[in-house]
């Protein structure tokens, strides 16, 4: 680790859901900006090793990296903002730190000592954040969770002893609260963010500054008044304010000028203009979009659109490169089990079917899958939704009425199987089905190579590309032949020819299946050559509806 390198820790107060990754992924692009290197990292304080067991509904997506790790969805925001990849070094949990304390005690590491919070769970935190940095400027570290829960106070001990041990010019704390509007009042009041300071300030924790989430402008006298009493200087009480768009808030924390408090906390340059043009460019076109388009997407975690966030975010992105506001119609695939899916899909230009666990909701993935075949709508279907596809055509134009993913039921034709081996650079990966769920899927990013002259080849405009995976089923290549007779070709596969990653039907205006996640790579300044393709060929529909 360079001696350069600064360390800003991003902690949160009064309530929790107030975007504390977005604002960190957004403080990093304006450092950025202004021509520094940086990186994200997020520190969870809860129990599970990581989010990779844990349902959609208590956590939102599953973020994965390059590498593998199953992530907070925030580091998909990191991901976004900075265009920097995360790795596993960049992600870890209260479960991941015992694991590794408790591996180390028995393997008698500790030469013998009690094994306690402090030191020895401290100090692996300590570890991980100080670790696997080369040249960063500024190292950005989420804590998970609000200031109080009891989960959290070893990571609270353990960044304090790191703004110790580094010195206060290399680390400084942020604190993120709220502002809440009472209207009987007619005011925002500071009071939770009292005492949610002074809460920290028991841990040992001075914040430098503060990021008030308000709904409307913050007055200068509440301002200094937040100030004096959480003992912070004046211009360091940022107004967070909502906006109207994610990509404003970068916009609008540099109009705050927090960027220039940053760099005035440590005493640094702040070397160039912060140019945040390419911001602005995305606003304009998310404020004055040409048009929009409807977009089915067809799901059984709808009801928490957490659980799909890089999905929303990756059609956003499609829409932007083609100036168009992307609208998206979530529709529980339940409901296409026993409504009519005429009149469900009728108004929308564009399916896609995401990833998915489990049975519930599947036979109205396939039925959303066969009105988009049958009714030439452009379709995408995604890990589970691509298994999908598959088994569609299996059963209604093969006519294979039997045949299903072994994940549901073992008595089926198995169009979709489980994978017990598979190649990884070179090595054999191997799993059983009696073995743990957590961490035993095919994870991170895997090379795939397209067929000439396929859709996918024209889209990526390349032949070969490497997307991440998390999936423990897979479409079995025996079937090949069978698909291509009923019309659906698999134009991707990895090197070796085994496994299936991309199927397509040639006979259709815009028909992909994924065995990967390509959302999880979209960005808004890079946005996914499939989800513009995608969205260009809904905005091609709309035209013709
Ligand atoms: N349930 C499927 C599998 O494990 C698909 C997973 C997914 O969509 N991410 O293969």
């Amino acid at each position: 680790m360079s001696e350069k390198t600064k360390f800003i820790f991003i902690t949160g107060g009064v309530v929790s859901s107030l975007g504390k990754g977005l604002a960190s992924a957004s403080l990093a692009s304006i450092l950025q900006s202004r021509g520094f290197k940086v990186r994200m990292r997020k520190l969870d304080p809860y129990l599970n090793v990581d989010p990779g067991t844990m349902s959609p509904y208590q956590h939102g997506e599953v973020y994965v990296t390059d590498d593998g790790a199953e992530t907070d969805l925030d580091l998909g925001h990191y991901e976004r903002f900075s265009g920097v990849a995360c790795h596993k070094t960049d992600s870890i949990t209260t479960g991941k730190i015992y694991q590794r304390v408790i591996d180390k005690e028995r393997h008698g590491d500790y030469l013998g000592a009690t094994i306690q919070v402090i030191p020895h769970v401290t100090n692996e935190i300590k570890d991980f954040i100080l670790s696997d940095i080369t040249d960063e400027d500024f190292v950005l570290c989420e804590i998970g969770g609000t200031v109080g829960d009891i989960e959290g106070q070893p990571y609270l001990e353990a960044i304090r002893q790191v703004a110790y041990d580094l010195g206060r010019e290399r680390a400084m704390f942020i604190h993120v609260t709220l502002l809440p509007y009472i209207p009987t009042a007619g005011e925002l009041k500071t009071k939770p963010t009292q005492h949610s300071v002074k809460k920290l300030q028991e841990y040992g924790i001075q914040p430098d500054m503060l990021l008030c989430r308000a709904q409307t402008e913050i007055p200068q006298n509440e301002k200094r008044k937040i100030a004096l009493f959480c003992n912070i200087r004046e211009e360091n009480v940022i107004a967070a304010l909502d906006c109207d768009s994610i990509y404003q808030v970068p916009i609008s924390y540099s109009h705050e000028g927090i960027d220039l408090q940053v760099c005035k906390h440590f005493g640094i340059d702040c070397r160039q203009e912060a140019d945040l043009s390419k911001w602005e460019r995305i606003m304009d076109v998310i404020r004055h979009p040409e048009g929009i388009v409807r977009i089915a997407v067809v799901g059984k975690y709808v009801q928490l659109l957490e659980a799909y966030k890089s999905i929303n975010e990756a059609l956003t992105h499609g829409g932007i490169a083609n100036k168009y506001k992307v609208k998206i119609k979530w529709i529980d695939s339940e409901r296409l089990e026993h409504e009519d899916v005429n009149e469900l899909l009728s108004d929308v230009s564009a399916i896609l079917v995401p990833g998915g666990f489990g049975q519930r909701g599947t036979d109205g993935k396939i039925a959303a899958v066969k009105y988009a075949r049958e009714h030439k709508i452009p379709f995408l279907g995604i890990c589970y939704g691509m298994q999908m596809s598959v088994i569609e055509t299996m059963q209604n134009v093969v006519g294979i009425k039997n045949a299903y993913t072994t994940e549901l039921r073992a008595d089926c034709e198995p169009v979709v199987g489980l994978m017990t081996e598979w190649d990884r650079e070179g090595s054999t990966e191997r799993r059983n089905k009696d073995g743990d769920l957590g961490g035993t899927m095919r994870l991170g990013a895997y090379p795939c190579v397209l067929s000439e002259n396929s859709l996918a080849a024209k889209v990526y405009g390349c032949n070969k590309i490497f997307e991440r995976h998390r999936h423990r089923y897979e479409v079995n290549l025996k079937y090949e032949d069978v698909l291509k007779k009923a019309g659906m070709v698999v134009s991707g596969k990895s090197p070796d020819g085994l496994l299936p990653e991309i199927v397509e039907i040639p006979d259709h205006p815009w028909f992909i299946g994924v065995q990967f996640h390509p959302e999880l790579k979209s960005k808004p300044f890079d946005p996914h050559p499939l989800f513009v393709s995608f969205v260009k060929a809904a905005i091609d529909k709309s035209r013709l509806l």
